[in-house]
């Protein structure tokens, strides 16, 4: 038996983690905890960059990207340029499960959807349609925050049985390219998961992270040996020291990692990276991290703080 554990990025990954900490803790397997971690945060309007009530694209429609990792099976399921469900974990989950494909994309995702059950909805809430319109009328990317906006809720679970899953969900970047796709649905870049090592999962500027396909990279550190904070650090560094992105400020590079020993790393090229835990003895707690990136801040381990 193992002492469960759950971790997700972000404030909004709280509620997640404690939703899963419920399943887990109510002998779930780590699977359904990243499912209904997940949709928390997809069916909670207030969070921005995710699932209804997320970012719309630069023509004004909610595209989001969704994926599982399931580390028992090293099944995976993805949807990407999705339109119109609340809760993309879920179809990912049935891609994953019922789908003879790992990954659906735009219409596709859609129809599969919409044929599995799910209600098409508008996802795009009042305050984004008048945050949007806004930036339609002058297109001041300065002014309105541009696609410097968006997060993704990354939520890494280890259940009793010593399964680990992976999953993430994001409208990615706020304004972006319709039919843009980020990290987030891609094996090894948004996410990953080995049952005999751990899992990962990233969050921050897609077009960068793909690039690296970092969330295997931190599993394939770890089956090395690499305690798991290390490992996140490693992954940083890796991209952080490669040429394309040498002496660039403004990377956007966070990833979150559990071990199948329960061990969880987390580093950042955020000044201050906000990510929650739930294991059965502290219930759902936030913490912090400062940066680790290498060229920013070379002092900085990135310690745990809470
Ligand atoms: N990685 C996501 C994307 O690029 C956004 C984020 O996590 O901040 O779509």
């Amino acid at each position: 038996m193992s002492k469960p554990v759950a971790i997700a990025t972000w404030r909004f990954g709280l509620p997640g983690v404690k939703e899963a900490g419920e399943a887990l803790g109510a002998g779930g397997s780590a699977l359904d905890a990243v499912e209904r971690g997940i949709r928390t945060a997809e069916l909670d309007p207030e969070v921005a960059s995710v699932g209804y009530g997320g970012y719309p694209n630069a023509a004004g429609v909610v595209q989001t990207d969704a994926a599982i990792h399931d580390g028992r099976t090293h099944g995976f399921g993805a949807v990407a340029a999705l339109e119109g469900v609340r809760t993309p974990i879920s179809v990912a989950r049935r891609v994953m499960e019922r789908c003879p494909h790992s990954m659906l994309a735009g219409a596709g995702a859609r129809e599969f959807a919409q044929a599995q059950g799910f209600a098409l909805e508008e996802l795009l809430t009042e305050g984004m349609r008048r945050n949007y319109e806004e930036w339609l009328r002058n297109r001041d990317l300065e002014r309105t925050g541009g696609i410097a906006s968006h997060d993704t809720i990354g939520l890494v679970a280890l259940d009793a049985h010593g399964d680990l899953c992976s999953g993430c969900s994001t409208s990615g970047l706020r304004y972006k390219s319709p039919g843009r796709v980020g990290d987030s649905p891609l094996s090894g870049c948004g996410l990953y998961c080995d049952n005999a090592v751990g899992g990962a999962a990233a969050t921050g500027n897609g077009d960068d992270i793909l690039r690296f396909a970092p969330c295997a990279l931190i599993v394939e550190f770890m089956r090395s040996g690499a305690h798991t904070q290390e490992a996140c650090r490693m992954a940083v560094e890796r991209i952080m020291t490669n040429v394309s992105m040498r002496g660039k400020k403004e990377a956007d590079i966070n990833f979150i990692a559990l071990r199948k020993d329960g061990e969880v790393g987390v580093a950042a090229t955020r000044a201050e990276f906000h990510f929650a835990v739930w294991t059965p003895e502290t219930g759902a707690q936030l913490h912090v991290i400062q940066r680790a990136c290498p060229e920013q801040e070379p002092e900085s381990e990135g310690a745990l703080r809470t």
